[in-house]
């Protein structure tokens, strides 16, 4: 596990990382922080472009999470603060409970490659690589050797279904292998939350529908997942939606 040190004590998180990961591995008792916590959170773009009000949103561990709404309605930039890849205009964003406001950049850094796992609706996997080193690539930032990395990644692989494919290259699978390649690289971290953005966007409806039950599988054990779509049926076939319209959650 990546370590940012201990959080700034007035985060509200005492713990160093790694105490926290210990703490909760020991505890039978539920999580004391949500692993997702929008408080008031607002977003504008230059232009004063409001694409986010006043946001509230909890998400806690082990669930799976539709954030659902029409072209424009605030879904990438709800994406992008939960990912961490950018900051709110006002409000508090908390990963884990720690406030990303209170976080150095190489403390967000960590943050962000140790408990967040990203899946893009174009895979982003790197062409000229095998699917083990795309897989194993998850892990760069995780202190680990070579060796450790590519075992962890051949069991990611596995937990995908594709342990039959580590030495193709990506352009050598179908567009649901790549994107099973890509949730293989977003878990092999072992993330506090999977983040899937448009996840089936660029597949059709056979391999879209595959990816979806790996996500649930993914769910069913244990894995908190968000799934930003614009996709009603998608978003329907979920645990829970949160549905924004013009920068607000509304339902
Ligand atoms: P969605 O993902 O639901 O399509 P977005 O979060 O991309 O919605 O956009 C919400 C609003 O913010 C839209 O009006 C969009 O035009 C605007 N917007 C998004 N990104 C930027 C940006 N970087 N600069 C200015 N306006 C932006």
């Amino acid at each position: 596990m990546s370590r940012i040190g201990g959080a700034p004590a007035d985060s509200g998180r005492a713990d160093s990382w790694d105490r926290t990961a210990e703490v909760r591995a020991a505890a039978a008792e539920p999580e004391p922080y949500p692993v997702v916590e929008l408080e008031r959170v607002s977003k504008t773009y230059p232009g004063d472009v409001r694409a986010l009000r006043e946001v509230s949103l909890r998400i806690e561990t082990g669930e799976l999470c539709a954030i659902v709404g029409p072209s424009g309605s605030g879904k990438s930039t709800m994406l992008n603060l939960i990912g961490t890849l950018d900051r709110p205009s006002e409000g508090t964003v908390r990963i884990d409970g720690f406030d990303v406001a209170k976080l150095k950049d190489k403390q967000l850094s960590a943050l962000r490659a140790g408990r967040i796992g990203f899946v893009f609706q174009s895979f982003h996997l790197a062409v000229g690589q095998p699917v083990l080193d795309n897989v194993a690539d998850g892990l760069l930032y995780s202190g680990m050797r070579g060796p450790e990395r590519r075992t962890r990644a051949a069991r990611a692989l596995d937990r995908v279904g594709l342990s039959h494919r580590l030495d193709h290259l990506p352009n050598e699978l179908s567009g649901g292998e790549r994107q099973r390649v890509a949730v293989a690289r977003a878990i092999v971290g072992e993330p506090s939350v999977l983040l899937a953005d448009e996840p089936t966007g660029n597949l059709d409806s056979v391999s879209g529908t595959g990816v979806m039950a790996l996500l649930h599988e993914l769910h069913d054990a244990g894995t908190t997942i968000v799934v930003i779509t614009h996709d009603q049926d998608i978003a329907r076939s979920l645990p829970r939606q949160v549905a924004m319209h013009d920068g607000e959650v509304v339902a």
